[in-house]
């Protein structure tokens, strides 16, 4: 659909391109205005993330951006080979005004519940904890405007494995 949309937008340029009169110059950019909205609205109805992690300790990505007021579908991947006894990773995406250090130190102690704090009220949404190979994805919705940190709860791993969450006003 994208892509035809695309072809469509080249082909009407260049048949347009070069014409001199002013009249068809202002048809032109108008229609080429509306055709660029309708691509950026098409492209935030969803937020799509994929985020990576590995033997190293490390995601791939250390900022992820949405737009406001759409569904969020993340994808987490453990690359490695490492079992998640030893090298388990996950996405905590945390409230606002959370003490990242404090709250990795209760995650660390819950380790009979996937690492997350039973009863936490700082957690916005997580994954389930991975091992090598594994992946998980979990959809929610954006939270309001703002910058989130998200981390892996995994004990010792918050330091290394954090990053924004940005939400964007649309
Ligand atoms: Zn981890």
């Amino acid at each position: 659909m994208k892509t035809a949309k695309f072809l469509f937008l080249f082909v009407f340029s260049a048949i347009t391109f070069g014409c001199g009169e002013k009249k068809e110059n202002n048809e032109k950019e108008g229609f080429q205005v509306k055709r660029t909205k309708e691509s950026v609205k098409e492209e935030v109805d969803e937020n799509v993330i994929a985020l990576s992690s590995n033997d190293l300790m490390q995601y791939d990505k250390n900022e992820l951006r949405v737009k406001a007021g759409k569904k969020v579908t993340l994808t987490l991947r453990h690359t490695g080979k490492l079992e998640k006894l030893v090298m388990g990773h996950n996405f905590v995406l945390l409230k606002t005004g959370t003490d990242i250090g404090g709250f990795a130190t209760d995650a660390a102690a819950s380790r009979e519940n996937d690492y997350i704090p039973e009863g936490t009220e700082s957690v916005i949404v997580h994954t389930k904890m991975l091992g090598g190979g594994e992946s998980t994805t979990i959809t929610f919705d954006a939270p309001a405007v703002g910058t989130y940190d998200f981390i892996c709860s995994f004990p010792g791993h918050y330091s290394v494995m954090q990053g924004k969450f940005i939400v964007e006003g649309s």
